[in-house]
């Protein structure tokens, strides 16, 4: 191998690694609970329990409303919590709610 292949060789080689392991490091992260004392979970009302939303500061919420029936939220059916857009995608739980709460689409018929 010439010098200038294995210059180049090399710094392939070294370039990729940190990015090979940042990858690695993202792809294993865990996902982040959403905690009610966030800021901007404060700011949007955030209960980890949609039955302990403050019902004189929200009064267009109803105990129906629930993260995972919210458009917003895509965490799978029957799981205690799961990711939530608004959030950029930290957990919340099933029954939570937040003032940003959009009611999802009845599936078409
Ligand atoms: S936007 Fe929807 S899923 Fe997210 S915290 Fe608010 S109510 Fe829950």
């Amino acid at each position: 191998m010439n010098s200038r292949r294995h210059f180049l060789f090399k710094l392939a080689l070294t370039a990729g690694t940190p990015a090979l392991l940042c990858g690695q490091a993202f792809a294993q992260a865990p996902p982040v609970k959403l905690e009610e004392n966030d800021p901007v979970a404060m700011a949007l009302g955030y209960k980890e329990d949609t039955t302990k939303v403050d019902a004189a500061k929200y009064p267009m919420h109803k105990v129906e409303q629930r993260c995972d029936n919210c458009a917003l939220y895509t965490g799978k059916a029957g799981e205690a919590s799961g990711p939530c857009s608004a959030f950029g995608g930290k957990l919340v739980t099933a029954a939570g709610w937040c003032a940003a709460y959009a009611k999802k689409p009845e599936p078409a018929k």
